[in-house]
């Protein structure tokens, strides 16, 4: 495909979609989104998202390609996002469950260990709450509306023609004009890629001003290991469940009782605050957890980023673009094709 120039039809503007969109478009590639629901992001399980950046403390469970993909697309996020947040990640443990730090601090790397003073100059309003922790200083952390209205409005800027209500099917193609698909449909592309499956993830949205964090703190436990990540104007993400379901359905009450017991282990606080909102979105997930580039003909599936789709959403559009463009791709998340059918 190197040199070659088709158009393109991004289907699906979630986050992998909108990075994709925008990174093709900035490549010189003419690109048109579809997305299927009318109004932006409505139907995405990226508005659920945290959405941290943490390319370390999410090694503790999945493949180094999640690190590496991740510190790359770090540096995308900051060189096109202002509101990238870069003050790394706090994990912290109860008391009872001081070893789980241990447990943690081997399965991760781009840590360094803290005592309770440096987690008090870290968060002064968990001063005196934990006895030591583990901070995690090269990750991130943004709120994912803001983010995507803004990768949304610069893909238009970049000449992306972008439609809402509109749903692209599968045996539609973006043929007629010969061009090629990028299939960003999350869960909705289960019936072309097998294997994949959802993974419910519930969260709650909670405003109060009684306490501030910087960074997102994530309390160890072993069972429920959840975290609280910081948003604007006195708003805390707490998140977030890990079900194997791909029901979309409202938080069940056993599951607020986990995240906001959760919350109110780390700072009492919260048992003040105000919950403004609670659901759930279905993240799409292959076996290993980690996400794939599937080149079938002239499209290609771009899916499966699971707990990891704004850590990973930038680096994939690099992949692709880079695929098109007939330059080095990963071959651990892009399936290695001669090129792509005529
Ligand atoms: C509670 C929770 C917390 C999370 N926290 C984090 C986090 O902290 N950090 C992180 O990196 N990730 C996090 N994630 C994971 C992240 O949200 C997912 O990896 C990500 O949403 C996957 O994005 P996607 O664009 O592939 O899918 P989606 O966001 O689901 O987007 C798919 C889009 O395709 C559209 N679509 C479907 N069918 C069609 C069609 N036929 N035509 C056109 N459009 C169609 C849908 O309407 C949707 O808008 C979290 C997820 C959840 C649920």
């Amino acid at each position: 495909m190197a040199n070659e120039r088709h158009p393109i039809t991004v289907a699906g503007a979630g986050i992998t979609g909108l990075w994709q969109a925008l990174t093709l478009a900035r490549r010189g590639h003419r690109v048109r989104l579809m997305e299927a629901s009318a109004a932006p992001f409505a139907a995405a399980a990226s508005r659920y998202a945290g959405a941290m950046l943490g390319p370390y403390c999410e090694t503790e469970m999945y493949a180094p390609v999640v690190t590496e993909l991740g510190l790359q697309a770090l540096d995308l996020w900051r060189a096109i996002y202002p509101s990238t947040v870069m003050n790394g990640t706090l994990v912290v443990a109860p008391s009872r469950d001081i070893h789980e730090i241990e447990h943690f601090a081997r399965l991760t790397a781009g840590h360094q260990r803290v005592d309770s003073a440096v987690i008090a100059k870290l968060e002064p309003d968990l001063a005196g709450r934990f006895s030591s922790g583990l901070f995690y200083r090269q990750e991130g952390h943004l709120e994912p509306q803001p983010a995507m209205q803004f990768l949304l409005e610069n893909a238009r800027e970049a000449g992306v023609e972008a439609a809402f209500g509109i749903a692209w099917l599968p045996n539609q193609g973006g043929r007629d004009d010969g061009g090629i698909v990028i299939d960003c449909r999350g869960l909705d592309a289960c019936a072309q890629l097998p294997g994949l499956r959802g993974i419910r993830g519930e969260r709650i949205v909670v405003r109060t001003h009684e306490i501030a964090l910087s960074r997102p703190v994530r309390l160890l436990h072993p069972r429920h290991p959840l975290y609280v990540v910081p948003w604007s104007d006195g708003r805390f993400m707490i998140g977030a469940t890990v079900i194997e379901s791909d029901d979309a359905g409202p938080v069940t009450v056993r599951s607020a009782l986990e995240l906001l017991g959760a919350a109110y282990a780390l700072h009492p606080a919260f048992g003040e605050a105000e919950i403004i909102d609670a659901g759930a979105g279905v993240r799409p997930a292959f076996a290993d957890h980690v996400p794939r580039v599937v080149v079938r003909g002239r499209t290609l599936h771009v899916n499966g980023l699971y707990r990891h789709g704004f850590l990973l959403a930038p680096a994939l559009a690099v992949q692709v673009a880079n695929y098109l463009d007939g330059t080095s791709t990963d071959t651990r998340v892009v399936s290695d094709p001669p090129g792509l059918a005529p």
